[in-house]
């Protein structure tokens, strides 16, 4: 077990800044996720903590040690790649104590770490099977057990969940939880996913164009996500976003309007922001008691539905014939979800209210936060 510290570590390859400056305190025994669009400097980042790249400014610690420019196997890590990568000729045991072999551990001492290994991902009564013989997801479980086996002091993990179908992803998922529960080693953990990071992580690091973004517990990026892009980021369906302006009595934009004390709120009149309203911070009006506190109603018109079974996605539009864009809700487009056996019909006239406790307000210019519910 160690903590992870990047301190002011960039990484420039020509002509692009894969990481930028980056800062981050990760804790011993912390689970963090690096998340953010492909790109983003994700995997660069966990490269220079493997050791696999170089960084061209700034230094990487491992429990307190200056590893920088320590090769990777004397950083105490292990790590497991979205591509698994096995011996297709040897058998799960050998696999899993490939390393330990080699490195010339006695023979009750391999035998009692995979045992544990084994045990750890669920492998038992698997041992002699051959990789050929075996589902992509315990293919991924060998290759944890041979990653748990040489008893690191992190554990990375780029996109280990990424080559498998949905259903095997939302298991392991729950497998790694447990995993750093029994074993309580730092891991840092990579996916583009939102889900996946929301989902396993003490803290996630949102990441984006090389820049940390926001360094967070998942619910306070959900709840208080600092700036637009961790507000769209995280979160499925994505947040709505209304581009308007700041005035005398409130927020006024081309379809929706939302009265508030500018003042109170920390914005001035005349200031460009940007209001984000949560899917489910939506309500149909005759459900208004539902909403923390309501604010004014609007009449809006149900495009389309789309029943996910445990609840209904609904597409709104300010007016009938409004152009929309497919992938940005807002400017007189909004989505709503609502219960699956909510009475709403595409096509028909809906009065709606939204919960002014849960909109958020983003300064349009700089991209930040300004406030997180109305005060
Ligand atoms: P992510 O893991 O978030 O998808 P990467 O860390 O792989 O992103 O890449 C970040 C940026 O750095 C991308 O623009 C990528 O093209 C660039 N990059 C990564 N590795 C190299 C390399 N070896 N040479 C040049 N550019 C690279």
């Amino acid at each position: 077990m160690a903590q992870v510290k990047l301190e002011n570590v960039t990484k420039q390859y020509e002509d692009v800044t894969a990481v930028d400056d980056m800062n981050l305190e990760i804790k011993d025994g912390e689970f963090v996720t690096f998340v953010g669009p492909s790109g983003c400097g994700k995997s660069t980042t966990m490269e220079t903590i493997a050791g696999l790249t170089i960084p061209t400014d700034g230094g990487v610690y491992i429990g307190n040690e200056n590893v920088t420019r320590k090769p990777p196997k004397d950083r105490g890590i292990s790590m497991v790649f979205q591509n698994i990568a096995l011996f297709p000729h040897m058998d799960v045991y050998d696999n899993i104590s490939f390393g330990l072999r080699l490195r010339k551990y006695d023979q009750e001492e391999i035998d009692q770490r995979v045992e544990n290994a084994a045990d750890v991902v669920q492998l038992e009564g698997m041992m002699d099977r051959m990789p050929e013989e075996m589902s992509g997801g315990q293919r991924q479980r060998v290759a944890i057990a041979r990653a748990i086996v040489r008893n690191p002091r992190v554990f990375l993990m780029d996109e280990p969940l990424a080559n498998l179908d949905a259903e095997l992803r939302v298991h392991m998922r729950t497998q790694l939880q447990r995993l750093h529960r029994e074993l309580d080693t730092t891991i840092i953990y990579v996916t583009h996913d939102q889900a996946q990071a929301m989902t396993m992580s003490d803290r996630i690091a949102v990441i984006n164009s090389g820049e940390l973004m926001q360094v967070d517990p998942p619910l306070t990026c959900y709840n208080e996500p600092n700036n637009l892009f961790v507000a769209g980021f995280i979160g499925s369906p994505s947040m709505n976003f209304v581009e308007g302006q700041i005035t005398n009595s409130g927020f006024e934009s081309e379809y929706m309007d939302l009265p508030f004390d500018p003042e109170t709120q920390g914005v001035e009149p005349g200031q460009d922001v940007t209001l984000g309203i949560r899917p489910e911070d939506v309500y149909l009006e005759p459900t208004r008691n539902q909403a923390g506190t309501p604010s004014k109603t609007y009449d809006m018109v149900v495009d389309v539905l789309e029943p996910m079974g445990d609840e209904v996605f609904v597409f709104l539009l300010a007016e009938r014939g409004i152009e929309t864009s497919a992938d940005e809700m807002g400017a007189g487009q909004l989505l709503m979800s609502v219960e699956p056996d909510a009475d709403v019909q595409a096509n028909q006239d809906k009065q709606i209210v939204i919960d002014r406790d849960r909109v958020h307000l983003f300064d349009s210019e700089t991209e930040q936060a300004i406030t997180h519910g109305l005060k």
